[in-house]
């Protein structure tokens, strides 16, 4: 993180949709986060650099943060990357930690979680650092999951309910999880009341800041502060249609790969995609 030095002369090169309007008319200085991004750490299609150079040209994010699948090496790579650049935006070192229970994410850790934890423990182990535990996509549950893999799954309501989560993801960018949104935003509403967030989860470059999160101010401090406060509002976006065709080849390259891994009796170890 670097947000002393974080230059923020540049004007947004994203122009505003209807939704956004609406949002910021009641909170005109609000800033934005992106904090579900993976890169080439994990199962992402981007490196670091090119994570962090496509938020800079591309978008008028405030905050990202970088969140491989059960490593912060992306994230670390992020933050050096970033240290040495002249970014207007602030970075976030994260991680999504596969739970026995689903995918969590830790923003604002210093050291990587293990994976393959009770959510408990997981949760227990972000805070020890000082991190924020978020629900990753909390209600998505897949018919099929690959037994090489522990699980893909968000934690579901009854972990959400038992755990001290400090958010919920209620939008995530993913392209088809429309219900599983609705879902996460309605239980939040009527029995969590957790702060709210919405982000990317971006496995391509051009998905990033497709759900963000708005909050009063700028910084990534300022960010972290409105989630204590609960006073964040989540954000989709949409696809254009070339960007789903984008996203589609992608996620089917990703599983050829896989496939023809599989077929030459290699076993995988990572990565491979996982919400
Ligand atoms: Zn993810
Ligand atoms: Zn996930």
């Amino acid at each position: 993180m670097n947000q002393s030095s974080s230059v923020r002369n540049k004007a947004p090169k994203r122009s505003s949709s209807k939704r956004d309007t609406l949002a910021q008319a009641f909170i005109p200085e609000a800033g934005k986060a992106d904090v579900h991004i993976h890169t080439t750490a994990s199962d992402g299609g981007a490196t670091a650099q090119e994570v962090l150079d496509y938020a800079e040209r591309h978008t008028d994010l405030d905050v990202i943060a970088i969140t491989d699948h059960d490593t912060i090496d992306g994230a670390q790579e992020a933050a050096r990357l970033h240290q040495e650049g002249n970014y207007r935006f602030d970075l976030i070192v994260g991680e999504e930690v596969t739970s026995t229970a689903g995918h969590i994410l830790a923003l604002f850790i210093t050291k990587e979680i293990p994976k393959e934890l009770p959510p408990h423990e997981t949760v227990q182990l972000i805070h020890a650092q000082g991190g924020l535990a978020i629900a990753a996509h909390p209600m998505l549950i897949l018919r099929y999951i690959d037994p090489d893999m522990l699980t893909a799954n968000g934690v579901g309501a009854d972990v959400l309910m038992a755990e001290r989560f400090d958010g919920v993801e209620i939008i995530n960018g993913g392209p088809t999880l429309g219900k599983e949104n609705a879902r996460a935003r309605l239980l939040n509403r009527s029995i969590l009341f957790r702060a709210e967030t919405g982000s990317s989860d971006a496995h391509i470059v051009e998905a990033i800041g497709k759900g963000y999160t708005l909050f009063p101010g700028k910084t990534a401090a300022e960010f972290r502060e409105a989630l204590e406060r609960k006073t964040t509002e989540a954000v989709s976006t949409r696809y254009k249609f070339r960007e789903v065709i984008k996203y589609g080849r992608f996620f089917l390259k990703m599983k050829a790969r896989e496939t023809g891994k599989r077929l030459l009796g290699s076993r995988r170890v990572k990565p491979r995609h996982r919400p």
